[in-house]
Formats: structure tokens, C-alpha cells, sequence
């Protein structure tokens, strides 16, 4: 099968468009056909190499993806081939006192398709039966493989961690990212007002399309001051942090009294200052999250379907343009999900889909 692969760490330059032996299924499992699968950062850091992961050489990555149901391995039931299906990227036991609780993203073994093991990137890949959902009947391809983690993550950071109410107000920093765009869709449709965080105007312009409230450049301003001065000094009752050092005292000092900040990234570093007299004396909740458990996932989907929920497609590039697609990822230039389409993926239905 033809996959985009890489035989040892580094840069974009490092990766292989060729052939890859097809997976073959194994118990529970399902060999799904993918139409189109997308980029996330995760990518990026897996291909330059994680100390705390290694990986088998050749690596195929990719956690996103959709496809048709191509194979059934022994003992799976509830899918047919043919079913057009999108993936769940978590992996996770099944036997562990986490996963017992359904709490898979908890799971002391868990993983991330195409980090852990061989990715979407590919024409074929292998994954469990039970990481499978239909797709939304109204997605196009692209559209269907660009959701699956972003929209996971984000959905467990404000739904099932920070329990946002219509009518409360929200931070997000870094909107372009596919986890900042994903929480200001969901957000949005809670009913709740949002203000994002850019250095780029062009990138505030288009989260005000997206129906972000506020939308602050923090090169040219102090976010915390911002949000205080906005909200008549009340702060926001959510913060979505995905940023880490750069952005950490500015999510303390945006929070009102009482507000949650639940973080899921340190993409600009994971050790910020931390103002410990902010978080007692304002009552802050700080929220750990990742990925999101198999309920997460069901409610999500399902969300997508019945609240419309759209990502955000930066663009689509045939699988033998994969490296120009890491690179425009390692570029940061990106507004939404960086989409691969495989040979033939433009076949099927649900291409012209919104
Ligand atoms: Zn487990």
C-alpha cells in the first residue's frame, strides 16, 4: 500500500511517499480503507523523535482519519464492510481499574494511533473495532479526518472538565490551532462569549467570522489587563490553555474568581512561573485533561452531527505532497487542519459535503 513513512527521526525532509506492507487485522480488529486523514502537531514532535516514545522504524504517523470499514478481523461485530467510518486516535487497555471506570484517556497504557503505533498516513490501517464511529453523513472526506482528536480533546476540556454553562465567558490563546478552533465551535454553540488570543490579525479576522466575541493580538496588548478591562474586572470563567509557559500568567491573571483553567498542551514550554497566590486567593480550579474517554468520544461525534459542528480545513494535498504538509504544520501558518487525501480517497461518497 502506498504510505507516507519515515526510517529515522528529523525533519520534514526525512519522509518517504512508497510502499508499506498492508496491516492485517488481528482480533477486534478493523483494517479500515482511508479516504483522507489530517495533521496535528503530535505528528510533527513524533517524526522528531519523543525521548519518552520511541518508535519502530519505519513509522508510519497520522492520528486522524476516515475511511470505509475494508477488512474485519476475527470476532468483530456491529461493523460491515463497506461502513463509512471515522477514528477514535486513542488507544488505551481495556482491563486497567481506568478503563473499567470508562475513563480510557486515564488508561495506564495509553496511546495515540500513528505515535504509539503505524498511523493513518497510509492507504490501509489497522485499529480497534470499538475506536470506530460513523461517520457524520455530512462531512466531506477532508472534513471527516480532520475532527477526530481536536474536537475529542477540546470537548472533554470544556464539557467533561470545565463543565461550561451557557452564558459564561471563555479564553482561548493561539486561535488557528486545531484544538483552539475546536473549543471555539463548541463554545459558540453552548451559548457561551469567547475571547481568542493570535499574533496574527489575519487569524483574529477570521475567529471573529467563527463568532469569537474578543479577539486580542497579545503582541500588542496585555491579555490579562485586556480581559479584566473588557468584563469590568470580573475575569473569564474558563481559560482553555493549550499554549503552556508563554501563556500561563495570563490565563491566571484572565480567570475570574472561581474560574477553571484546563490545560491539555505546553506546546511553548512546560515549565511556566506560577503565581500560587492568584490560584488560592481568586479560588482558581486548575484542569488537567487529555484526549477524551470512549463516552467523550460518542457525545462528540454525535455533537458534530446534531450541533453541526464544522472543523476548520486549512488545506487538502495529495498524500505524495505529505512533506509539504509537515512542513506547512512545522511553519505554524496553518488556520485549521492540514488535511491529507490518499490515492483514489476522492472516490465515495460525501465529497460534496459542507
Ligand atoms: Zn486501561
Amino acid at each position: 500500500m502506498r504510505a507516507l513513512y519515515f526510517e529515522e527521526h528529523g525533519e520534514p525532509s526525512r519522509l518517504i511517499v512508497g510502499e508499506r506492507p498492508r496491516p492485517d487485522p488481528g482480533e477486534g480488529e478493523v483494517l479500515v480503507r482511508v479516504r483522507a486523514a489530517s495533521l496535528n502537531h503530535l505528528d510533527l514532535f513524533v517524526l522528531r523523535g519523543l525521548p519518552a516514545i520511541p518508535v519502530e522504524l519505519p513509522h508510519v504517523g497520522g492520528a486522524d482519519g476516515a475511511g470505509t470499514v475494508a477488512e474485519l478481523g476475527e470476532g468483530v461485530t456491529g461493523w460491515r464492510i463497506g461502513d463509512e467510518v471515522v477514528l477514535n486516535p486513542g488507544l488505551w487497555c481495556g482491563k486497567c481499574e481506568f478503563c473499567a471506570r470508562g475513563e480510557e484517556s486515564q488508561c495506564v497504557r495509553f496511546g495515540i494511533v500513528g505515535e504509539h503505533v503505524n498511523g493513518t498516513f497510509a492507504e490501509y490501517v489497522k485499529v480497534s473495532a470499538s475506536s470506530l464511529a460513523p461517520k457524520p453523513a455530512a462531512l466531506s472526506w477532508p472534513k471527516a479526518a480532520a475532527f477526530g482528536l481536536t474536537f475529542l480533546t477540546a470537548w472533554r476540556m470544556l464539557m467533561t472538565r470545565a463543565r461550561l454553562a451557557a452564558g459564561e465567558s471563555v479564553l482561548i490563546h493561539g486561535i488557528g490551532g486545531g484544538v483552539a478552533l475546536a473549543a471555539l465551535a463548541i463554545a459558540k454553540r453552548v451559548g457561551a462569549s469567547v475571547f481568542v488570543t493570535s499574533s496574527s490579525d489575519a487569524k483574529l479576522a477570521r475567529a471573529r467570522e467563527l463568532g469569537a466575541d474578543h479577539a486580542l493580538n497579545y503582541t500588542s496588548c496585555d491579555v490579562g489587563r485586556e480581559v479584566r478591562s473588557v468584563t469590568g474586572k470580573r475575569g473569564v470563567d474558563v481559560v482553555v490553555e493549550t499554549v503552556g509557559a508563554a501563556t500561563w500568567m495570563s490565563s491566571l491573571r484572565s480567570a475570574a474568581k472561581g474560574g477553571r483553567i484546563v490545560t491539555c498542551g505546553a506546546t511553548s514550554g512546560a515549565n511556566p512561573t506560577e503565581e500560587v497566590r492568584l490560584i488560592f486567593w481568586n479560588q482558581l480550579s486548575i484542569l488537567g485533561s487529555t484526549m477524551g474517554s470512549r463516552t467523550d468520544w460518542q457525545a462528540m461525534v454525535r455533537a458534530v452531527e446534531d450541533w453541526s459542528l464544522r472543523p476548520v480545513v486549512d488545506s487538502v494535498l495529495p498524500l505524495a505532497s505529505g512533506r509539504a504538509a509537515y512542513e506547512r504544520m512545522a511553519a505554524g501558518v496553518q488556520f485549521g487542519k492540514i488535511v491529507l487525501e490518499m490515492p483514489g480517497g476522492s472516490s465515495g461518497t460525501g465529497q460534496n459535503g459542507s
